[in-house]
């Protein structure tokens, strides 16, 4: 495989196991290309508490984490590292209270359409700071594994024309997408089955602003570049899974690889090479340039 300058990756599901999973397989490879120059970038919906103890940093020494970028919550925050190893941050897509508020008003109003005329209860977490998480299969408990588990469209495809809905997970994007139209907060939902995810900004917001950084700090363009995730998947009807958010028109050039298994529709730009986190880890070591 080709040797990129810059590495776009999923955290969970892609890098580790889960949350909790150790970090430990990961670091070396992550410590070697960091230390040879190459930018590492971590694409993911959560904030920096959920990756590696928001400690994951304090493993590479000061020189090394001016390669590491950190793309989270959702496009939300993106944080590079100065010349002492402290944090900063760049390009922040953060809603004020008065449209994170908005945005909840939206996801109650999500909620209660689906209560109301099809007689589907969901749960949402509020506490994100610049989304919601709408929980669609309240029942079905992912444990500590937080992407998606094999069959969990198959199941919520079913609980849903169970309930009358019709639409599928398209129907579902579009239901918020035009519940939010018409309360006048234009917002973006996106999905991974279990959790209807609905905010202003997207995964994309943070490639794109990381990808431009790099062009202008560091002269790399997206063809040097190549993004992995677990959640490519496709869901049907053009409807894909939260990574394939990080293909934007910036973005395309590069290369796309799905480390996940599940059988699907991925889009046209992503290759599939399953393996999970090992594979991940193996193209890591792989892309060492000397010894
Ligand atoms: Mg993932």
């Amino acid at each position: 495989m080709k040797k990129y300058k810059a590495i776009f990756f999923d955290w969970d599901g892609t890098a580790v196991l889960s949350r909790k999973a150790p970090v430990d397989d990961i670091i070396g490879p992550m410590k070697a290309l960091l230390g040879e120059g190459v930018k590492l970038a971590v694409i993911s919906g959560t904030t920096m508490e959920n990756i590696g103890g928001g400690k994951l940093y304090t493993y590479f020494t000061p020189e090394e984490r001016r390669n590491l970028f950190f793309g989270l919550g959702r496009g939300a925050f993106n944080y590079g590292f100065d010349e002492s190893g402290e944090a900063y941050t760049f390009g922040e897509k953060l809603p004020d209270r008065e449209m994170l508020v908005q945005i909840h008003d939206v996801c109650y109003a999500i909620h209660k359409y689906l209560l109301n005329e099809h007689g589907l209860n969901t749960d949402i977490v509020f506490s994100r700071p610049n989304y919601c998480k709408i929980d669609l299969m309240v029942e079905n408990n992912r444990g500590e594994a937080l992407f998606l588990q094999e069959g969990e469209k198959e199941r919520l495809l079913e609980t849903l024309s169970a309930h009358g809905f019709v639409g599928g997970l398209k129907g579902l994007v579009e239901l918020a997408e035009n519940i939010g139209r018409e309360m006048g907060i234009p917002v973006l939902a996106t999905t991974d089955a279990k959790y209807l995810e609905v905010g202003i900004s997207s995964k994309s917001d943070n490639v794109n602003t990381i990808l431009g950084f790099m062009e202008e700090n560091h002269g790399i363009i997206a063809g040097e570049c190549s993004f992995w995730g677990d959640e490519y998947i496709g869901f049907g009807e053009g409807i894909f899974g939260s990574d394939s958010f990080m293909i934007t028109d910036k973005t395309r050039a590069g290369d796309f690889f799905d480390v996940s298994e599940t059988p699907g529709e991925r889009p046209k730009e992503v290759e599939q090479l399953g393996g999970g986190v090992k594979r991940f880890e193996e193209f890591l070591i792989s892309q060492k340039r000397c010894g």
